[in-house]
C-alpha cells in the first residue's frame, strides 16, 4: 500500500508524490493543519479557497478509487497522524522554506517514518537539466526566461523565439484609454462544501484578515478550467496590450487571475502555457498578448522560485537600504486621501485581489518609498493575498519592490513618483492630491517621498547606470529645494503611520 501525504499547495495526482501509485493501492493523507494556516494572519478568503480546494480534491481522489484520510481544522497534526496507525509516508518537497519539515516533524513524533520526494509541481523542476541559480549571486529574470524557453521549447520557432525577439513588454504598457472597460470576471456561487468551510473559516480563523461575503472563486479543478477557459476566450486578447494599466473600480481588467489555483495546485503551469501559446498559434490572440503571459510563468513565476530556493533560509531577513518603518495603516484598512492607494487596497480587504502593477508601483512603491520595514511589508502580502505563499511574496518584495536584497534579483529600485501612477492608471483624476506638485498642502505624497528616497539612498544606488538619469535630475534640485523635500516626506511618513493621509 503507498501512503502519502498531500500538503495543501500540492492539490494535483500528476505529480512526482503520486508517480506509480494507483487508486487501489493508494491510501492519501489530507490535513487542514492549522499552525500553518496562523503562521501570519492570512486572508479568509485565501483559508477558505484553501481549504475547499483541499475537501474537493480529496472528494476528486475518493471518487477516482483512493482512499483518503481528511483532518479539517487540525489542532493536533501528530495525533491526527496517530491515528491513521500507518508506519510510513511519502511526502513531496515543499514550494515554502520550512513546511515540508514540519509536517515531517509531527509525523516522526507519530512514529511514521518519512520519505521526501522531488517537487516537481514547476516547469524548471521537470527539466532533465533545470536551470539553477546560485546563492548570493545577482540573477536576472531575462536570463533565466530565455534558458527556460530554449528548454522547454515553449514559443520558440526552432532554436528562435518566436516574432524574432524574446520580450515584448515594451509592448505591455498601454495606459487606459478613457472608457475602458474589461469583460466580467466569471463567479462561481459556493457550493454545500464551500460553505462549510466558510464556517469553519469564520469559527476556527478569528484574526483572519479581510472580508469572506464576497467569495466567488472557483475551488474544484473543474471550474478553475473553466475559469481560465473564460480568460483565455475574452480577455487574453488584450491582456498584452493593458496588461500593466490600473483603471478605479477594475481592479482585474484583462488579467487571468488564475495565479492561486496554479500555486494549490489546480492549474498546472505549462499546460496553462500551452494552451495560452495554442492561442496564439491559431491566430486567436497577438504574440505581445501570449508572451506577455507565458514571461509571467515560465519567466516570473519559475524565476522567483529558483531565487528563493537559492537564497533560503536568511533571505526574507535582508534589509539592505536599512528601511525601519512600521507598517502603516492605510495597507489594513485602506482609508486615505490617497486614491491610488485607496483603490488598491480596497480590492485586497474584499478580495485578496491586486493586478501585478498595483502590487508592485502602488503598495510595494509606496512601502518603499516611505521606508516600511521589508519583513513588515512583506509579511502583508503573504497573508492579504489570495495568491500568496512564502516561496512567491518573498522575492517579490523583498527583491522587487523594497530591493532589500542590494539587487540580487532587481537591477535597480522600482521607486516611482506620481508621473508613473498617473500615466498607467486614471486614479490621480480622482484624487485630491495633484500628481504635478512636490511640495504644498496638495502635493501627491509620491512626490516628496520619491525625490527624497533618493537623496537618503544615494550613497548606495548612484554608481547604479539605471539610475543615472534619475540621480542627474536629483542633482538639479538646490540644496533648499533637498531640504524642504526632506521635510515634507518626514511629515509625510509621520502621516502615514499616523494615518492621517
Ligand atoms: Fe496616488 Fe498621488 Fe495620483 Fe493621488 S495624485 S492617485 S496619491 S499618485
Amino acid at each position: 500500500m503507498n501512503t502519502l501525504f498531500v500538503q495543501p499547495d500540492q492539490l494535483s495526482t500528476d505529480t512526482a508524490l503520486f508517480r506509480g501509485c494507483t487508486p487501489r493501492d493508494t491510501r492519501v493523507i489530507l490535513a487542514e493543519y492549522k499552525s500553518e494556516f496562523t503562521l501570519v494572519p492570512f486572508h479568509k478568503q485565501r483559508l477558505t479557497l484553501v481549504f475547499s480546494a483541499m475537501r474537493h480534491f480529496a472528494e476528486e481522489l475518493r471518487g477516482a478509487g483512493f482512499t483518503v484520510d481528511y483532518f479539517a481544522c487540525c489542532d493536533d497534526l501528530t495525533s491526527a497522524f496517530k491515528s491513521t496507525r500507518l508506519r510510513e509516508i511519502r511526502m513531496m518537497e515543499s514550494a515554502d522554506w520550512g513546511a515540508c519539515g514540519r509536517y515531517r516533524i509531527a509525523a516522526e513524533a507519530a512514529g511514521i517514518a518519512v520519505e521526501v520526494v522531488h517537487n516537481d509541481m514547476f516547469i524548471n523542476a521537470r527539466l532533465d537539466q533545470p536551470v539553477t541559480l546560485v546563492r548570493g549571486k545577482a540573477t536576472r529574470m531575462e536570463v533565466f526566461y530565455r534558458k527556460l524557453r530554449a528548454a522547454t521549447g515553449m514559443l520558440m520557432d526552432g532554436p528562435e523565439p518566436a516574432g524574432g525577439a524574446w520580450n515584448f513588454d515594451k509592448e505591455n504598457r498601454n495606459p487606459p484609454m478613457k472608457g475602458l472597460e474589461s469583460p466580467p470576471i466569471p463567479r462561481y456561487a459556493p457550493d454545500g462544501i464551500t460553505r462549510k468551510v466558510m464556517a469553519d473559516v469564520n469559527e476556527h480563523f478569528p484574526d483572519a484578515f479581510g472580508r469572506l461575503d464576497a467569495f466567488h472563486w472557483p475551488v474544484s479543478r473543474r471550474d478553475a478550467q473553466d475559469f481560465y477557459d473564460n480568460f483565455l476566450q475574452w480577455r487574453f486578447p488584450l491582456f498584452g496590450d493593458y496588461q500593466d494599466a490600473m483603471v478605479a473600480g477594475n481592479v482585474a481588467l484583462f488579467h487571468s487571475l488564475i495565479s492561486a489555483h496554479i500555486n494549490i495546485g489546480l492549474l498546472d503551469p505549462d499546460a496553462v502555457c500551452r494552451q495560452a501559446e495554442s492561442h496564439f498559434r491559431r491566430g486567436r490572440v497577438l504574440l505581445n498578448a501570449a508572451e506577455g503571459f507565458i514571461r509571467q510563468i515560465v519567466g516570473w513565476r519559475e524565476f522567483v522560485r529558483e531565487l528563493y530556493r537559492a537564497n533560503m533560509p536568511g533571505y526574507d531577513e535582508s534589509n539592505r537600504l536599512e528601511a525601519d518603518l512600521p507598517l502603516p495603516g492605510v495597507y489594513w484598512h485602506g482609508q486615505t486621501r490617497m486614491n491610488c492607494m485607496a483603490e488598491a487596497v480596497a480590492p485586497v480587504i474584499h478580495q485578496g485581489l491586486n493586478h501585478h502593477i498595483q502590487r508592485l508601483m502602488v503598495t510595494g512603491n509606496f512601502g518603499l518609498l516611505t521606508g516600511v520595514r521589508p519583513q513588515a511589508l512583506n509579511e502583508w502580502y503573504w497573508l492579504a493575498y489570495i495568491d500568496a505563499w512564502h516561496w512567491v511574496v518573498t522575492p517579490n518584495v523583498i527583491g522587487m519592490a523594497t530591493f532589500a536584497d542590494g539587487g540580487l534579483m532587481a537591477s535597480k529600485p522600482y521607486a516611482g513618483s506620481a508621473n508613473y501612477i498617473n500615466k498607467m492608471s486614471n486614479y490621480c483624476k480622482h484624487c485630491p492630491y495633484d500628481p504635478k506638485q512636490i511640495l504644498g498642502e496638495k502635493a501627491c505624497p509620491f512626490n516628496a517621498l520619491y525625490w527624497d528616497f533618493l537623496a537618503r539612498n544615494k550613497g548606495l544606488l548612484f554608481r547604479n547606470p539605471r539610475m543615472a538619469l534619475s540621480y542627474k535630475n536629483l542633482d538639479r534640485k538646490t540644496r533648499d529645494e533637498l531640504n524642504d523635500i526632506r521635510k515634507k516626506a518626514d511629515s509625510i511618513r509621520l502621516a502615514s503611520v499616523n494615518d492621517a493621509l
